[in-house]
């Protein structure tokens, strides 16, 4: 039976190791309580870490908007987005057809989602 009581749990930060008293359900995961101690916490890495987390969170809604009709386009490049927030990666282009995606960090740390589509004649012979 899943028990829905609230608990106060110590949760470690996983980037300072710092110990914070969470309020979680007795049967979460060490592992959910300790990241979102890692969330609350407020050391650099913490904090550089959110950063990120946010620029990944607008460049998925952009992706979503941009590619909503193209769901597999829209789940490679928000695997690639992840990885350009984290800075693992500088972009990723995906082709399909005429069409051309891209997904690359700017100089001003954000992320930059565009959909090409290249409308081309050509005639040989
Ligand atoms: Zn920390």
């Amino acid at each position: 039976m899943k028990s829905n009581q609230a608990n106060m749990r110590k949760g470690v930060c996983k980037y300072c190791g710092q110990v914070r008293m969470v309020t979680s359900e007795a049967l979460t995961p060490q592992d959910d309580v300790d990241a979102f101690a890692s969330k609350e916490c407020n050391c650099l890495e913490a904090q550089l870490q959110r950063k990120n987390d946010r620029k990944y969170e607008k460049a998925k809604r952009n992706i979503e908007i941009i590619f909503k009709n193209d769901p597999e386009t829209a789940e490679i490049l928000d695997m690639a987005a992840r990885k350009i927030a984290d800075d693992a990666i500088d972009g990723i282009a995906v082709k399909c057809g005429k069409m051309t995606a891209k997904v690359s960090g700017t100089g001003k740390g954000t992320i930059k989602v565009t959909k090409q589509e290249k409308d081309e004649s050509s005639l040989e012979d």
